[in-house]
């Protein structure tokens, strides 16, 4: 299937996000491990699909690893608003099979047994899980413009987008950074690098890659997942403009001579301060390096507004973004606290403290874990409530695209197929790329383009013989 052309040459991109939750169970009278809570969720999915491993009517998979960590993987999104959409839609999705799991839990493990589903990265063992970002960039972008260029954006983008974790030295702002060495690698088998080229780029292998970006935070602030790809599709758009053009992007500068080591320190940002990091060009601090991304994009949309509409409003991400690294500078944190996970955990750590003064790290954890569950969680249910995070996404919106997929993007015939075949009670099954009827009869379809959602005949052929 051809590319079109203009897939190639505007600056149209699909995103996706994985996240993986962790699991635990609280208040049981008699041992259960997080396995078997696990498997306990996935209970439904199994006698649906007699596999861990199934795609939703949204076009979504999700799927049970071995292990104890449950991933939610959205359908391709055209923009950032779509892709939040989609992963909150995840978070509802968990919540869900936990409800229905802490039922069946409570007729063998009493009735105060409840499940716990966490959309963090780091679980009570130190074993570290992930939120991938998925980004479809074009092929001449070269892979070491990503850590030249890219990296250190994505690095220091978490003074806005660190979802914030306790530790011994106190507050970091992001959950991973100690976990997260290698840069950039397009082996899969790496130890951890922050960024890699998957080699399915689930797309025209010739035209495009797929950024896996590993280094970034689960966010529960919807603005913070909206900006983190918002704010990185910008960047992207740049280098991919410029690479396209054989020129320099203007992100030359801000290389790091160490990134795993920058990213440490950016993580410390709260006890250490903007302090410098070794650059290509001298010594930059985490909020120059942004202040530069920011003036470099911001140029950079005004010669290419138009194009840049068609994704999203630019110059309503370039204004947050501007205004976030005002507040940032003015080091007034608590003004960010509802839109900025670090900042919000802050406030609460700040507000716990003030009433029970001398409080131990154990009760912040507490606390901490509590803000990231999505399933019994109270804390950040009740920010919610009493209008303390930014909602960009209202309820219902987030309830429908339960089952329903992105319009635009192949997800909407991956999720019509799901439907239909659910229906008729055929055995099929997918993945990003094909769809498969394996009985009565046998039919495969291959979607290759990602950002097409319009039938072909072969695949309506597919859905007619589903009846
Ligand atoms: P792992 O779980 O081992 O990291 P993975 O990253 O290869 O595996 P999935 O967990 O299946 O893959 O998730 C793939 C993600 O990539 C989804 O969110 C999906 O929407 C997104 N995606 C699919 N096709 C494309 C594409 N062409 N470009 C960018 N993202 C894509
Ligand atoms: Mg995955
Ligand atoms: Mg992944």
């Amino acid at each position: 299937e051809p590319v079109s052309s203009a897939a190639m040459n505007g600056f149209c991109r699909i995103f996706g996000v994985e996240t993986e939750y962790g699991v635990s169970v609280t208040g049981a009278d008699k041992p259960v491990d997080a396995g078997q809570v696990a498997m306990t969720m996935f209970q439904p999915v199994v006698s649906r699909s007699r596999s861990t491993n199934t795609y939703l009517t949204n076009g979504s998979r999700l799927y049970l690893d071995v292990g104890s960590h449950p991933e939610y993987a959205t359908a391709e999104a055209r923009d950032p608003m779509n892709a939040l959409i989609q992963d909150l839609a995840g978070e509802r999705v968990m919540r869900r099979l936990a409800m229905q799991a802490q039922e069946r839990l409570r007729e063998s493990h009493g009735a105060n047994a409840a499940i716990h589903v966490f959309k963090n990265n780091v679980d009570s063992a130190g074993h570290a899980f992930g939120c991938h970002e998925n980004y479809l960039v074009r092929r001449f972008v070269p892979l070491e413009n990503v850590e030249r260029e890219l990296l250190p954006f994505l690095i220091t983008r978490q003074l806005f987008t660190g979802a914030g974790r306790v530790t011994d030295e106190g507050l970091q702002i992001t959950q991973r950074a100690d976990f997260l060495d290698e840069a950039v690698s397009s082996a899969t088998t790496r130890a951890r690098p922050m960024v890699n080229t998957r080699d399915e780029p689930h797309a025209d292998p010739d035209s495009f890659r797929r950024l896996h970006v590993i280094i970034g935070d689960s966010n529960r602030s919807q603005w913070a997942t909206w900006m983190k790809l918002a704010t990185t599709h910008l960047v992207l758009c740049v280098m991919e403009h410029a690479a396209r053009a054989g020129e320099p992007s203007g992100f030359e500068p801000m290389a790091l001579a160490d990134p795993a080591a920058a990213n440490r320190a950016v993580s410390r940002y709260l006890m250490r301060g903007d302090i410098a990091l070794e650059t290509a060009d001298g010594m930059m601090s985490p909020l120059v390096m942004q202040r530069k991304y920011l003036s470099v994009v911001e140029a950079f949309a005004a010669d290419h507004a138009d194009e840049l509409n068609e994704v999203n409003d630019a110059s309503h991400v370039l204004e947050q973004w501007r205004e976030t690294l005002d507040v940032l500078e003015s080091g007034d944190f608590d003004a960010l606290a509802d839109r900025v996970d670090w900042a919000a955990k802050r406030r609460l750590f700040a507000a716990l403290e003030a009433r029970h003064p001398g409080i131990d790290r154990t009760q912040l954890e507490h606390l901490e874990l509590d803000y990231h569950d999505v399933a019994n969680g109270r804390v950040y249910e009740s920010l919610l409530a009493r209008g303390q995070m930014r909602v960009l996404v209202d309820d219902g919106t987030a309830f429908r695209a339960m089952s329903e997929p992105p319009a635009d993007t192949r997800a909407a015939l991956r999720g019509a197929f799901v439907g239909a075949a659910l229906n008729s009670g055929a055995q099929f099954s997918c993945d990003w790329t094909r769809l498969t009827i394996n009985a009565p009869e046998r039919h495969e379809v291959a979607l290759l383009d990602p950002f097409r959602a319009e039938p072909t005949e072969e695949y309506l052929r597919m859905m007619r013989s589903l009846g």
